[in-house]
């Protein structure tokens, strides 16, 4: 049965050998050089600015983006595997490179082409850094609920915001800002909503506190606030009015990104707890070889794999340009992120006391995997999705 998809053929995942190749050349360079720097980072919570420099030279904040913005090409499958031997080691590192996707993909769907030319390139150089700034005190899963105000006078909008949790705000020189342009109609919630391009050293520009949140040490959001910003009306990105559709577009491509975080994150605590098991003796042998941690072990695996598969097939599928990718984004993100949080709780236990000792660098993925459960979409709303997707594509109904 492959319902609510065409043929059995729509499972296949395309990996073409130059990812492979690039998934080695990503590893090596995670390993030698930021896989290292793990205690620092927590302890800092920054990421030292030499990473982005070396990661930047080396064009790795271009994959995903068309070469002719300056990018590397490459396609989600290529940014998942990215983000995913990233967050193997750093998984804030991988919350960096989604922040510049989150900037740039509804710029890239929706925006005029001199702002693609005018923003994008110096993103994917690695020399500017871009973040999104939708989520408000009063409204984060509910998108058309935001209350920031853009006003039209003459040639510029004069936007009022106040915006919460907003990922790289503190390094970002560029954010996409939704804001109303009018009120919601009766009938459509959504409708009022516009999206707009804000650099950040403009006046009324105010990055504000930083949100002490459990995880993802290193890339930990922040308050965005701005006050009568004049912004040029062609830094509108897409139509006036239909910025809802824009942002919960963007998510629906983003979302692939955080499912590959949460695949990094439970692959990095799968290898610890595993070659934990191997190194401890309990008992006069290696905790490995008692039943339950064998029975924990293999689960672990299992749920891993599954977590990749999904994640890559979504990945191929928004590649391949079908529709279906959003469903299966949402069993990605939503199976993924469960996944990591559930594996990471595993390894501590496999660690016993070590687990919970946060020298170890166990312990952090579990912090860092509850977050992925949240953002993006929280996985409540995956599911709000998924259900209504599926009822749309097999029956035609929307509800
Ligand atoms: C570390 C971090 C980084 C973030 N980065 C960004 C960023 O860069 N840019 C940005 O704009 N936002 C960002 N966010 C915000 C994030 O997207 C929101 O927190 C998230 O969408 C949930 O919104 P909320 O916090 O307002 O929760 P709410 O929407 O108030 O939800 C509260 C609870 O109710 C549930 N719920 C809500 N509606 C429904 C429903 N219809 N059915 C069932 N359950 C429902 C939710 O699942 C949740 O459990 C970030 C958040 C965090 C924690």
């Amino acid at each position: 049965m492959v319902f609510p998809f065409r043929s059995v053929q729509d499972f296949q995942i395309e990996i073409p050998d130059e990812v492979e190749i690039f998934r080695k050349s990503v590893r090596e360079l995670v390993e030698q050089k930021i896989m290292p720097r793990w205690q620092e980072i927590e302890k800092t919570n920054e990421i030292p600015k030499e990473i982005f420099k070396e990661m930047g030279e080396l064009g790795l904040f271009g994959v995903g983006i068309p070469e002719e913005y300056d990018g590397q090409g490459g396609g989600q499958l290529m940014t998942a595997i990215l983000t995913e031997e990233v967050a193997r080691a750093i998984p804030s590192l991988g919350v960096a490179i989604g922040v510049n996707h989150l900037f740039g993909i509804p710029i890239l769907l929706f925006g005029s082409e001199e702002l693609k030319k005018k923003y994008i390139p110096p993103i994917a150089r690695g020399e500017a850094f871009g973040a999104h700034a939708n989520t408000e005190p009063v409204a984060g899963s509910d998108v058309a609920g935001i209350q920031s105000k853009a006003k039209k006078v003459n040639d510029h909008y004069v936007i009022n915001a106040r915006k919460v949790f907003i990922s790289g705000a503190g390094k970002a020189n560029y954010f996409v800002v939704s804001a109303r342009t009018e009120p919601p109609k009766a009938d459509k919630r959504w409708w009022g909503i516009t999206v707009f391009v804000v650099e950040k050293d403009w006046p009324g520009v105010n990055v504000g506190q930083q949100f002490k949140v459990i995880g993802m040490r290193g890339e930990q959001p922040y308050e965005v606030i701005l006050e009568d910003v004049k912004v040029p009306a062609e830094n509108v990105v897409g139509k006036v009015n239909e910025g809802f559709k824009i942002v919960v577009t963007t998510y629906d491509y983003t979302r692939i990104g955080i499912a590959a975080q949460a695949v990094g994150i439970a692959q990095a605590s799968f290898e610890k707890a595993l070659n934990y098991a191997l190194q401890r003796e309990t008992f006069n042998k290696p905790i490995v070889t008692h039943e339950m941690i064998i029975d924990k072990i293999a689960n672990m695996y299992i749920r891993l794999e599954a977590a990749r598969l999904l994640t890559y097939w979504a990945a191929t599928l928004a590649d391949k340009g079908r529709k279906e990718f959003v469903i299966a984004a949402s069993l990605a993100k939503a199976f993924a992120t469960e996944t990591a949080e559930w594996i990471a709780r595993q390894a501590i236990q496999v660690h016993g006391g070590y687990g919970v000792d946060t020298e170890m660098g166990v312990e952090r993925y579990l912090r860092d995997a509850i977050i992925t459960t949240i953002y993006e979409g929280t996985n409540e709303i995956q599911r709000l999705t998924i259900v209504r997707q599926l009822v749309r594509q097999a029956f035609g109904l929307r509800i």
